[in-house]
């Protein structure tokens, strides 16, 4: 087989900015050793996100032109809509500036104190939005999910044996709404099974409990399965699309992901009345229906981006790439988590840094290690994120301690990959010089942002 080449070739270029080691070490104390506080151009090779970070095609950039700007019934409204019904079969489509405020609006209406809102993991936007409304978030992913260095081929399903008992122990009355993450992005960007979303779907009908698809990364989870799972290699994309969202009552979606676009989101479902609400709910948080919190060029750009992301040159050339950097690792000893996920590669930072206790934040430090010494900014995916404190004031850790490098979707090619894979080994073979970081200043919720930290001696 030949090499899987770039699906695409470039006709605008931007720089990316290098910086000495020195520098670096100032940058990132000057930043309290928070990647979220040093800025864009102090850093060569930008892995904190694959959100909002996608290059986006000439297309959508013809598309951007074309955007319609009109306050109520925009033609891009139209384009949009029909474009989500069409990948979804979800009817009803309402339009938000991100994800996190389809989430902000859906839960809270589903949401408030006795609730319980159960989902193979939660992410950290999503969590967040429930528990402001009261309500308890809860991860029920599968055993294999739990385990970084266990290959298999979907560790993103849900435990359904154990969303059973969930169920049974608090009573579906409880449970307003079940969200399955797809890909499962806090947990390492695995896909979740057709099998295992059928399955689901049949326990929550039983108890009469609606079942919502966090949809952030759905053609990467959909390629996933054409890959993996018996009966899927002859279908194609938007088949498989289809009938995975053929078990949801709605989803939420991040455009800043699989749209291939700069910012935007939106809430699909079936529900007349749930949408009535949410539209309701929309108006004053984010704008009119047909426009939510969006410009009419960046509806288009994601009505283009949605269909563009389906092509299968894409997806192949999109999940191998970021295979060929955790193969690199894996072969040079790096504990990283296995298989590759779709849109990111996950280092276990309580293996590569062992000498490094949970409260001492081993993945913070490993991203400040990765930043100063190749200028690579990744995001930690552990107990600063998730980690939460016991009446004592001591750290209830999260369940595990990994560095996120998220691919932005076709940005970098191969050699900078290769850039990064070579930075990772180096700091791999220097690891046991790297110290734990204390906490000196935190929000109370979503800390991970803005929290400041200084290196323990
Ligand atoms: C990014 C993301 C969100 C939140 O979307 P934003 O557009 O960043 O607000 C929700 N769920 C998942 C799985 C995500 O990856």
């Amino acid at each position: 087989m030949k090499t899987i080449i770039e699906p695409f070739r470039i006709k605008s270029v931007e720089p990316i900015y290098f910086t000495t080691r020195e520098e670096r070490d100032h940058i990132l104390q000057q930043a309290f050793y928070n990647p979220f506080l040093i800025h864009a151009d102090q850093v060569l090779i930008d892995l904190l996100t694959d959100s909002g970070t996608s290059a986006m095609s000439s297309n959508q950039w013809a598309g951007m032109m074309q955007g319609d700007e009109s306050y109520a019934g925009s033609t891009s409204f139209f384009h949009f809509e029909r474009t989500i019904q069409d990948i979804t079969g979800l009817p009803l489509v309402i339009p938000t500036h991100q994800g996190r405020a389809a989430e902000k609006i859906l839960f809270s209406l589903l949401g408030g104190k006795g609730k319980y809102i159960v989902s193979n993991t939660l992410f950290d936007t999503t969590r967040a939005n429930i528990e402001f409304s009261g309500a308890e978030g809860v991860d029920l992913v599968c055993e294999e999910g739990k385990h970084p260095s266990l290959p298999a081929p979907f560790k993103g399903n849900m435990d359904t044996v154990a969303l059973q008992k969930f169920i049974q122990e608090k009573g579906a009355a409880h449970i307003p709404l079940c969200v399955i993450t797809v890909t499962n992005n806090s947990g390492g960007g695995q896909p979740v099974s057709m099998q295992n979303i059928r399955e689901v779907r049949s326990i929550c009908q039983a108890h009469g409990i609606p079942l919502f698809i966090d949809a952030c990364r759905f053609a990467e989870n959909a390629y996933f399965i054409k890959q993996r799972e018996t009966g899927y290699s002859d279908k194609t994309i938007p088949i498989i699309v289809r009938e995975m969202f053929s078990y949801a009552d709605g989803c939420t979606m991040s455009a800043k992901k699989d749209a291939f676009a700069n910012i935007g989101g939106f809430l699909a479902m079936h529900n007349e009345v749930l949408a009535q609400q949410c539209r309701n709910m929309l108006i004053m948080t984010e704008g009119f229906p047909t426009y939510g919190g969006l410009a009419g060029r960046d509806l288009e750009a994601i009505a283009i981006g949605l269909t563009e992301v389906m092509d299968e040159h894409y997806l192949q050339y999109r999940i191998r790439s970021t295979e060929y950097l955790c193969n690199k690792l894996i072969a040079a000893g790096v504990p990283v988590m296995q298989p590759a996920g779709g849109h990111a590669i996950y280092l276990d930072a309580k293996e590569f840094l062992p000498h490094i206790p949970v409260d001492q934040y081993p993945g913070q430090a490993l991203v400040g290690a990765l930043y100063v010494h190749g200028g690579i900014r990744s995001v930690e995916i552990g107990s600063l994120m998730f980690g939460k404190y016991d009446a004592d004031k001591q750290l209830i850790p999260a369940q595990l301690e990994l560095v996120r490098l998220a691919i932005p979707r076709r940005v970098y090619t191969q050699s900078h990959i290769d850039y990064v894979s070579e930075v990772i080994i180096e700091v791999f073979r220097d690891r046991d010089r790297i110290k734990g970081l204390a906490i000196v200043e935190e929000a109370p919720m979503l800390r991970h942002f803005t929290a400041k930290l200084k290196p323990i001696q």
